[in-house]
């Protein structure tokens, strides 16, 4: 079904499936009807791709990959959604509709099973509750995918995609990095959703690297490193590591030596490769 983001269209839909919005689930939902195309477009949807959404709402983004890509999977944790996208997606043979939260969800077994001889793509829309967790899901599993092309917070769309060693950098900045080549590829107001949230967007496609960087011999204590780094947002690495790994600080400050760093460097100073060189010295001190 076409014209989705209609806000017409949308009010007919939740009268007759007597549907309101949860602010829990994240539902705010596109009307602005140039911007799914153009993350179908942008995001990998077109032939020989078989594209995995996360959070349908009610199909509005759906539907333009299903016209694009050779086949959708698209995973929604509404189940009073699972009567609306019966209506709204029942012309295409090409959509298959899991009820389930992501989080949840094996996707190794669900590429395997559903994009069998194809290239795979994530799209989305992202419930803003838990933007961070599901990318980092999605790149730490190392699924075998081209790209991400997700919908997130402008600011949060900023960290993710922002250089090594620059202020906005946070955990999440590494991770992406560590997988992927970001790009921020446009803005979207607040205007364009129903309800409007207080803040604006913007759509980033992570295009997921062939090969990750070297030197990194334990990724599960590379990333717990960097997680430890962030925690405590204003401290020096030394002070952060130390308090939330529990790791006697004497020890942390032999790795940073190690590594050729200050004593006061913060976290966000760092380069990819001096993260990877600390954590490589900091499994080897406890
Ligand atoms: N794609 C639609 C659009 O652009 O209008 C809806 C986007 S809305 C921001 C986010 C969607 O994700 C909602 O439909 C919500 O119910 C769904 N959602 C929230 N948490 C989820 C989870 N853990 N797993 C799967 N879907 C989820």
């Amino acid at each position: 079904m076409d014209n989705l983001s209609n806000i017409g269209v949308i009010k007919e839909i939740f009268a007759k499936h007597n549907f309101s919005f949860s602010k829990q689930l994240g539902q705010n939902f596109l009307v602005n009807p140039s911007v799914c195309p153009k993350i179908a477009e942008m995001g990998n949807a077109k032939k020989g791709f078989g594209v995995i959404e996360i959070g349908t709402g009610i199909g509005v983004l759906t539907n333009e990959l299903a016209k694009r890509a050779d086949k959708v999977v698209a995973i929604e944790i509404d189940d009073r959604l699972m009567p609306v996208l019966e209506d709204t997606l029942s012309e295409y043979d090409n959509v298959k509709i899991i009820n389930a939260d992501v989080m949840k969800t094996d996707l190794h077994k669900l590429i395997e099973e559903e994009f069998q001889g194809l290239d795979v793509a994530v799209c989305a829309n992202l419930p803003y509750y838990i933007t961070s967790p599901i990318i980092m899901m999605l790149l730490e599993e190392r699924l075998p995918i081209k790209s991400v092309t997700v919908m997130v917070q402008k600011e949060a769309g900023k960290r993710l995609c922002s250089p090594m060693g620059t202020r906005e950098m946070g955990a999440v900045t590494v991770a992406v990095n560590y997988f992927s080549t970001p790009k921020i590829l446009f803005n979207v107001s607040r205007g364009s959703f129903m309800p409007a949230p207080n803040v604006d967007s913007c759509v980033v496609r992570f295009d997921i690297n062939e090969k990750t960087p070297d030197g990194v011999t334990d990724e599960k204590f590379f990333f717990k490193t960097v997680r430890g780094a962030f925690a405590q947002r204003r401290k020096t690495l030394l002070n952060s590591v130390s308090a939330s790994m529990g790791i006697e600080k004497s020890k942390v400050s032999k790795a940073i030596e190690d590594t050729g760093l200050s004593q006061s460097v913060r976290p966000e100073q760092l380069s990819m490769a001096e993260f990877i060189c600390f954590s490589e010295n900091l499994k080897k001190i406890i």
